[in-house]
């Protein structure tokens, strides 16, 4: 699919739209109720910022903190340290300032039957956003859900309007999730895993259905998959996340070409179908499982599978992160010869 004609680096200056600073959302742990265990540091020390119109993926293993990230943007869950700032409000307050904060958001879950009532009709799934924020003319009502459905080609309109959820197939009960995403006219899509539950056939239709939309309402969509396979098709940045932290972020093109930290390229080396051209560099993926997030590593949280440890430096000091071109950065001491990015935290 075409990038759009806009310089990426160039609207990064001029059009910020979503920023987190420092984010940090840990959950305290308790035995028995009572006795305090300690904190999963699900996301720990996040920052970055998304333009206007831009879809960003952030990709990593299961249990590497990118779908609490997504959920603690959205404020469905609460901020430890850091802080998020979306078209010019915060997340913080109560139940209006955060209702207000979200009006301008949508969400795309990864389960589409768990995410939508079983006893609403499309019709219904779709009006009752609108109604939550106060839009009760009938005739914008039905220009929304007609102009929507339209758009997922959902044709004839009328055809799905009175069905449920279980009369539809999971590619269609996706795009009525994503049709409400869309149905408030937010200005940010947050897809966390929208494709991972749906046939392999329909899952490119589905991510260029979501693409379309983009380009076309100049939505920004914060993508967040395990399949780095899938983000070609869609975002225009990416960010490789682990142990609750970003450790490289780049232009996808970047990325797929010249992926730098040891973890990104060991995400590289498992994707059946790299498009890549120095793919058969990569090594296969290193041993060992993700660590604890009530117990991280010190140092580099890579560095217990990391081939290219340096004992004394990895083991124990955290790597910032380093530039390696210009919108790429991996947090990695193998290039500590290059210029570390500042924190603007
Ligand atoms: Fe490996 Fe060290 Fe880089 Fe971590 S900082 S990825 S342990 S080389």
């Amino acid at each position: 699919m075409s990038q759009p004609a806009v310089d990426i680096m160039e609207r990064h200056q001029r059009d910020v739209l979503l920023s987190v600073k420092n984010l940090r959302t840990w959950f305290e742990l308790r035995r028995l109720g009572f006795i305090r265990v300690g904190h999963v540091k699900a996301v720990d020390g996040v920052s970055f910022d998304l333009e206007a119109g831009e879809a960003l993926a952030v990709v990593g293993e299961s249990g590497c903190g990118k779908s609490t990230l997504a959920r603690t943007i959205l404020g469905l869950n609460p901020i430890t340290e850091g802080r998020i700032h979306f078209d010019g409000m915060e997340a913080v307050g109560g139940y209006k300032p955060m209702k207000a904060y979200r009006a301008g958001m949508g969400f795309v879950q990864q389960d589409p039957y768990g995410a939508m009532p079983p006893f609403l009709t499309v019709k219904r799934v779709l009006e009752e956003p609108m109604l939550i924020h106060g839009i009760r003319d009938r005739g914008e009502i039905e220009r929304r859900i007609t102009e929507s459905l339209t758009e997922l080609k959902m044709t004839p309109v009328d055809d799905y309007l009175n069905k449920y959820p279980h009369m539809l197939s999971g590619g269609q009960q996706q795009r009525v999730v994503i049709a409400r995403a869309k149905i408030l006219e937010p200005r940010l899509i947050v897809a966390d895993e929208p494709v991972s539950m749906l046939d392999a056939s329909v899952r490119v239709e589905i991510l260029q259905l979501l693409r379309t939309l983009q380009l076309s309402h100049n939505l920004a969509v914060l993508y967040i998959t395990h399949d780095l396979s899938t983000v070609r098709y869609f975002a225009e940045r990416i960010f490789v996340m682990y142990a609750g932290k970003i450790v490289e972020k780049a232009q996808v093109n970047q990325l797929l070409h010249n992926g730098s930290h040891p973890y990104t390229q060991a995400l590289l080396a498992a994707i059946s179908d790299p498009d890549a051209s120095n793919a058969e560099e990569y090594r296969e993926i290193p041993p060992g499982e993700p660590p604890s997030l009530l117990n991280p590593p010190d140092g580099c949280r890579f560095h217990p599978r990391c081939r290219h440890r340096m004992d004394g430096l990895c083991d124990q000091e955290i790597p910032p992160e380093f530039t390696i071109a210009q919108g790429h950065v991996a947090a990695c001491w193998l290039y500590r010869g290059r210029d570390p990015v500042e924190r603007g935290d």
